[in-house]
């Protein structure tokens, strides 16, 4: 792979490789834009078969974070790092530590949280050398419940569109993943008198789900033909194929997991089958707001009431990226960026 020809193609400012033989470290952290202020994006820790995986991965995963916070109103950039290795030989104290070291030499163009295979606890060994992480559990902590709660305000505007009311009242919602965001979201969804298909490969999750939401159970292999107003993806990525997507039966996609589409033109498809998709990035960003607002100013206390505030701006984004597709006959995914690249230059 031609590093630089590749940053080229999704815009990068600066790809930075890590490495550190006593440890055992090596990482790649990658810099989208700084345009409207510091980078943040989380540090995903992944076995990566190979270094192409890896650098695929963090340039895709850096870019959606610039666009993210710039449809937030964050005044951020993105990025994001991958830790290349088996997490459970790798992580120590002095790993950490020797990571946090070489994010500090970044000055502050970068500041690293919490991602996939890394734990409050991990993030919190960096900052015992680096000032520059966010989402430690002394302040922001656990960015779950944001996410649900953007992911629902943003379900509710999609609603009142596509169903005509924000109202969740018997409506069917169909969620894929029960985890940490889709459990959180099915409780609002619940508290709202919702009804609730559910399926998530962890039988003591989906147990409780039925226990404690009545919600119904889906069979794995029924989950994207059931029958449902709103089917909310909360698991894993590539969940949507310009194929699958011709059996869907709900009138609305709109889930907290990130890169939902295979590729871009299933955005375009859906359209085609008048399926109103919520662009991921767009609704999901109730975590990244919850600890976004400590970097983007410093002299900044944590306020529960005013991150709920910030996030519940997700919904009229959401009416905005409707709107702009309506108005330019485009996909809500092209919509949306559009949108945030218009926001930071893109
Ligand atoms: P999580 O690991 O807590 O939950 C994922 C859940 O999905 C687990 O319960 C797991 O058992 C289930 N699952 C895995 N494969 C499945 C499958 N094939 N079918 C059904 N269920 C399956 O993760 P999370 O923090 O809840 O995040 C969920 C998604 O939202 C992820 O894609 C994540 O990248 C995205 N996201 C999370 C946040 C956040 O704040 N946590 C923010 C933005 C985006």
């Amino acid at each position: 792979m031609n590093v630089l020809q590749e940053m080229s193609k999704y815009g990068h400012e600066q790809v930075v490789f890590i490495r550190d033989e006593k440890v055992g470290l090596n990482a790649i952290i990658a810099i989208h834009n700084t345009a409207l202020g510091p980078a943040l994006g989380g540090t995903r820790f992944w076995d990566y078969a190979t270094e192409e995986e890896a650098l695929f991965d963090v340039l895709r995963l850096s870019r959606g974070m610039t666009l993210k916070s710039a449809a937030a109103g964050l005044k951020l950039g993105g990025a994001k790092a991958v830790i290349i290795g088996d997490p459970k030989k790798l992580k120590s104290k002095e790993f950490f530590h020797v990571y946090g070291k070489f994010i500090d030499s970044l000055g502050g163009k970068y500041y690293t949280a919490e991602d996939v295979n890394m734990s409050a606890a991990d993030v919190e060994m960096i900052s015992e050398v680096t000032k520059y992480v966010s989402g430690t559990p002394a302040v922001s902590g656990n960015p779950a419940p944001f996410t649900a709660r953007g992911v629902y305000m943003g379900l509710k505007a999609g609603a009142s569109v596509k169903l005509g009311t924000d109202s969740l009242k018997n409506v069917t919602v169909a969620v894929q993943g029960l985890g940490n965001v889709g459990y959180a979201l099915c409780e609002h969804l619940h508290k709202e008198g919702a009804k609730l298909k559910v399926y998530d490969i962890n039988p003591a999750t989906m147990e409780k789900a039925l226990k404690e939401l009545g919600a119904t159970a889906v069979k794995p292999e029924e989950m994207l033909t059931t029958e449902c107003d709103i089917f909310a993806p909360c698991a894993m990525g590539a969940v949507f194929n310009k194929d699958n997507i011709k059996s869907l039966k709900c009138r609305l996609i709109s889930g907290a997991a990130n890169n939902v589409l295979m590729d871009a033109s299933v955005g375009d498809a859906l359209n085609d089958l008048n399926i109103l998709y919520l662009p991921d990035y767009i609704i999901n960003a109730g975590g990244v707001i919850n600890c976004g607002i400590e970097i983007e100013d410093p002299s900044w206390r944590y306020n529960v009431d005013e991150v709920n505030t910030r996030v519940d701006g997700i919904y009229n984004t959401t009416l905005k990226i409707i709107a702009l597709a309506k108005e330019k006959q485009i996909s809500t995914s092209k919509a949306a960026d559009e949108y945030a690249e218009g926001i930071y230059g893109g």
